[in-house]
């Protein structure tokens, strides 16, 4: 291998909705940038990631991208299955970190850098170790990263007013946070166990070469310049990082019902890889999409009860018995209009089918940003972590979607109002001006990625840093 090729390893930790924008990285710097690329992947449920095809290696990108499964790790000595996935995911990762260190050293051709996440932070002393760059990748918003990198600094009084006295929370330069969308606690309770954890993320973060963000520039201008002018770590928005159209055999029976649908007519259904309902919301739900007379394509998956979060580290089989959730003759009632996919769907090439119409999600970036890049109107059904804030930017500040009101108070979300929201989207005017407004979104996003466009230079400008990086080496400066 060549010594003057930059060589990037990235660090994809457990969940779907960070492997996959990893993923999406580690091809882009292999056709764009012609970088050698090593994903190391840890993973919780091995099972089923062979399931959803994405450890495979695109055919185009040669020898070019390796995907290391790092070993499985037992976390089951720390609480069973009622710990929380944000507590297996850390200590997985924690565990992971000899593999990952025994992985580089026996490297012929060392990373010039290596990339993780919010959760891979404890990796950056290995970069340390072997002289390489450190970058960090949130394949999330600007406003995510400001509050993040911003809670630490901000004065107790100010955050127990937003906790207790659900006072809005000001991040400098940044819109403030609504009580009602704001983060899971452990951001803001100093008394959390996870709060050390992650104030020292947040630290090591704060002192790498640079912080890569799902965004781009022309779409949060504001929140992006107050990071630049009050953090000293350079920022990159590198967005929108999004999976292209992949066909495949899996997705036959869904594309080929979808074909036979008018244009614009569907509403896709879907929480991610890891949303659950609760068995009555499920119910609800469904009762929603058949009042609202329109043509649906529903990924159901089991009812968990209180874990919104229930199939993040493990997606697990469907099961015929999920069907039993539905409410009694919903499926003869619905037959024609309706489509349900057990637990995992082709979402990028569901949503590129001219006949979609609307995408009620739960507003994960990844998917926010696939429908987008699909110019799909957005029914907004935020679930947990930060998706709160993502479906208030989209409504409110963006514009590209409507919100299904009842998840502001934790509430269930009743079917009348789920019947308004799909028919709003589909057959009243305000899924048409949410439409044209996500095509101008869509444009921008576009022109962010072309040759001279924001998104564009900030990748080149971090390509360039490894360039040199691995330039200095050779000299041995
Ligand atoms: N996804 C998919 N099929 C599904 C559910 C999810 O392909 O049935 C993909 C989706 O396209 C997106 C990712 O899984 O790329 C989910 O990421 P997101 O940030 O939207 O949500 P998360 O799963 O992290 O909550």
């Amino acid at each position: 291998m060549e010594t003057t090729m930059s060589h990037i390893a990235l660090l994809a930790n457990p969940g779907m909705g960070h492997l996959i924008p990893v993923l999406e990285l580690a091809k882009h710097l292999v056709s764009h940038q012609s970088f050698k690329v090593t994903v190391f992947v840890v993973a919780t449920d091995h099972a089923s990631l062979a399931n959803t095809h994405l450890l495979q290696s695109p055919a185009d990108s040669g020898d070019l991208l390796d995907i290391v499964l790092l070993p499985f790790i037992d976390v089951s000595d720390i609480g069973g299955p009622s710990v929380s996935f944000i507590a297996t995911i850390v200590t997985t990762v924690l565990r992971s970190m000899p593999f990952l260190r025994s992985e580089i050293s026996k490297m012929e051709f060392r990373p010039t850098a290596l990339v993780v996440d919010l959760f891979g932070t404890d990796a950056l002393e290995i970069a340390d170790e072997y002289n390489m760059l450190k970058f960090v990748f949130i394949a999330s918003n600007a406003w995510f990263l400001a509050v993040m990198l911003c809670t630490p600094e901000i004065d107790r009084k100010e955050i127990d007013e937003h906790v207790k006295n659900r006072k809005p929370l000001h991040i400098p330069g940044c819109k403030p946070i609504k009580f009602e969308h704001n983060l899971e606690v452990f951001f803001m309770d100093a008394n959390d166990p996870f709060y050390q954890g992650y104030v020292e993320a947040i630290n090591k973060m704060s002192l790498t070469d640079g912080i890569l963000v799902n965004t781009w520039d022309e779409l949060e201008p504001t929140t992006l310049k107050a990071l630049r002018e009050t953090k000293k770590v350079p920022i990159y928005p590198i967005g929108p990082l999004v999976r292209p159209i992949e066909k495949s055999a899996f997705g036959n029976e869904i594309i080929a019902w979808l074909d036979k649908q008018p244009k614009q007519s569907v509403i896709y259904v879907s929480f991610g890889s890891g949303g659950t309902l609760s068995a009555q919301q499920v119910k609800e739900l469904a009762w929603g999409l058949e009042l609202s007379q329109q043509k649906f394509v529903w990924v159901l998956r089991p009812p968990i009860e209180n874990d919104a979060a229930g199939t993040f580290l493990a997606l697990g089989n469907g099961s015929d018995a999920t069907l039993n959730y539905l409410p009694d003759g919903f499926l003869v009632r619905t037959q024609d209009r309706g489509l349900l996919v057990p637990m995992w769907a082709p979402q990028v090439e569901v949503l590129s089918h001219p006949s979609i119409g609307g995408f009620l999600t739960h507003c994960g970036w990844n998917s926010t940003m696939e429908s987008i890049v699909n110019g799909v109107p957005i029914i907004a059904w935020p679930l947990y972590a930060e998706q709160k804030m993502n479906a208030s930017m989209l409504t409110e500040d963006i514009g590209a979607s409507i919100r299904v009101m009842a998840v502001e108070s934790d509430a269930a979300v009743g079917r009348e109002e789920i019947r308004s929201v799909v028919r709003k989207i589909l057959v009243d005017r305000q899924g048409r001006n949410i439409r044209s407004r996500i095509k101008e979104l869509k444009d921008s996003a576009e022109n962010a990625l072309a040759k001279g466009g924001s998104s564009y230079n900030s990748m080149s400008q971090v390509a360039n840093i490894c360039i040199q990086h691995l330039k200095t080496k050779a000299s041995g400066a």
